[in-house]
């Protein structure tokens, strides 16, 4: 993973769906929304907000 598509994250080693710590900054946070569908639901329309505001600068 290469990509830093974090950059604006505010904590990234929390979820700021559910606060739960994740295992690392970024890919843990990517593996932590595969085993929780709610925090997958959350991070979707997370990012159809961000994409709406910022067309052409989301790169994922
Ligand atoms: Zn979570």
């Amino acid at each position: 993973m290469t990509a830093n598509t974090t950059r604006d994250w505010v904590n990234p080693v929390t979820c700021p769906f559910c606060g739960d710590e994740l295992a690392s900054p970024g890919a843990g946070f990517v593996d932590h929304i595969h085993d929780n569908d709610d925090c997958q639901d959350g991070f979707d329309h997370w990012r159809e907000n961000i994409a709406g505001d910022l067309a052409g600068e989301w790169a994922g």
